[in-house]
């Protein structure tokens, strides 16, 4: 039974998320681990996230582990804390940007890394399998709160930058933290920065009234008229869990994530000649343009952050992120840090002494193209073993790390099946839009035609 997918469990509170399955989701990771040092928990503001945490931290103590709660804190504080405590696992209660009506878990491994798949897998078989330990009341764990958790964290990233110089600056930031977890830590990091800061929807409500949690354009109408209109320097959002950091420009402009990913990635190859950068396929051209002619390599992974960062890790990579605003800064921890990102971004505008419109005024123009269209869970082997052979027909040269990705003189396509939902996405990128959306659009013909065929004698597209 597959309940892990790309980033941890996700479903729907109240439906397979109840609190029974989530102990019994804790007791079998409480049976795969050695007795000696303690579990971490954590949960980010949803309205279920206390009551399912301590759900976790019961099954561990049951199972004969010591518990620290460090409470409600962003994804990556999470992380951070899983080392510093020197805990031997972190199980973390978020569903990330997901709508309210979700929740889910996340573990984090000794070294602050998501675990490998393997270790979801042997989980997983054990659920099956999972009973009520039979413990004596001398051997069930102890838990303990730790309340020095965001504090750690903030003065982690205080360590990493180059605080004088952010602070000097006074930049004016309007910071949305989205009723999300990052309310916790940070407006007191970008108070420690020296910023003016005001602050929209932050307060913790796991019904997200400010807007949806995911930080898209769409959802940040409310930050994209305030910075401006308080001629502010910058505009700042988080998702739900604070993983992942968005910008918005003084004039009120949404900065896509794939431009701060090849901004900070332009600058870590500066600063660490030769270094290697790793993003998904998925990840824009523009940074392997800005890592290639800064003298560094580029590797590209499959998709998602364990993934990523594991790859990192083996070839110890400089930086490496996702084009959804999710970077990984190895100086710091090897996890997306929304709150790290926004202040590599406040130094490297302190550093240079430009705007943040300035900063990527030079950096290469693409437009990337998101589509998705059906593909019943079923055919998706068929359908993209049918995509490659008619690729590799056609005399193309398919990457086929994850889903299949083509590259053509004027850009490329990316066909993807989501990890989530009976889709298949489709992902285009070239220097103009009208070619990026013809390259979408050849993409998703290819997919419908393989779906048509497999289906037996569907409709022919031209
Ligand atoms: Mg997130």
């Amino acid at each position: 039974m597959r309940l892990f997918g790309t980033n941890g469990i996700r479903e729907v509170v109240g439906e397979r998320l109840t609190a029974p399955f989530v102990s019994q989701v804790a007791s079998a990771i409480a049976r795969r681990l050695p007795n000696g040092p303690a579990v971490v928990v954590g949960w980010d503001g949803r309205t279920s996230s206390p009551a399912l945490a301590r759900t976790v931290s019961g099954a561990l103590m049951m199972g004969g582990h010591r518990v620290i709660e460090v409470g409600l804190l962003p994804t990556p504080a999470i992380q951070y804390n899983v080392t510093a405590l020197g805990a031997q696992l972190g199980v973390i209660v978020t569903a990330s940007h997901n709508p309210p009506e979700f929740n889910g878990l996340k573990c984090i491994a000794a070294d602050g890394l998501e675990v490998p798949r393997e270790f979801e897998e042997a989980i997983e078989q054990d659920v099956a399998a999972a009973r009520v330990p039979d413990t004596p009341f001398h051997a069930v764990g102890e838990a303990r709160t730790d309340a020095h958790g965001a504090d750690r964290y903030v003065h982690g990233i205080l360590s990493k930058v180059d605080a004088p110089a952010i602070a000097k600056r006074r930049f004016h930031v309007v910071l949305d933290c989205g009723n999300g977890a990052s309310a916790v830590t940070s407006p007191t990091l970008l108070r420690r920065l020296g910023c003016r800061m005001i602050t929209l929807n932050g307060h913790i409500d796991g019904m997200f009234p400010g807007h949806l949690s995911e930080p898209t354009e769409a959802n940040l109408t409310d930050l994209r008229r305030t910075v401006p209109a308080l001629g502010a320097d910058l505009g700042i959002a988080h998702d739900g869990d604070a993983d992942r950091a968005v910008f918005v420009d003084a004039n009120g402009r949404y900065v896509p994530g794939e431009k701060i990913l090849t901004l900070l990635a332009r600058d870590a190859v500066r600063r660490h000649p030769g270094g290697v950068v790793v993003t998904p396929v998925s990840a824009s051209l523009s940074v392997e343009e800005v890592v290639r002619a800064g003298g560094g390599s580029l590797v590209y992974s499959r998709v998602g952050s364990p993934v990523v960062t594991r790859e990192m890790l083996a070839r110890k990579a400089v930086f490496g992120g996702e084009e959804n605003g999710g970077l990984i800064f190895p100086e710091f921890q090897l996890a997306r840090d929304g709150a790290m990102t926004a202040a590599r971004v406040l130094e490297y505008l302190a550093r240079s002494g430009v705007s943040l419109a300035e900063s990527l005024q030079d950096l290469p123009s693409y437009t990337l193209v998101k589509q998705k269209v059906e593909c019943p869970v079923d055919l998706r082997v068929a359908v993209f073993g049918k995509l490659t052979e008619a690729s590799r027909a056609a005399g193309e040269s398919p990457i086929t790390i994850d889903g299949l990705k083509i590259v053509r003189p004027e850009g490329w396509m990316l066909l993807r099946p989501s990890g989530t939902e009976p889709l298949i996405r489709v992902f285009a990128e070239a220097h103009d839009e009208a070619t990026a959306e013809a390259l979408a659009r050849t993409g998703l013909e290819r997919v419908r035609q393989a779906v048509a065929d497999l289906r037996g004698g569907g409709a022919r597209t031209p």
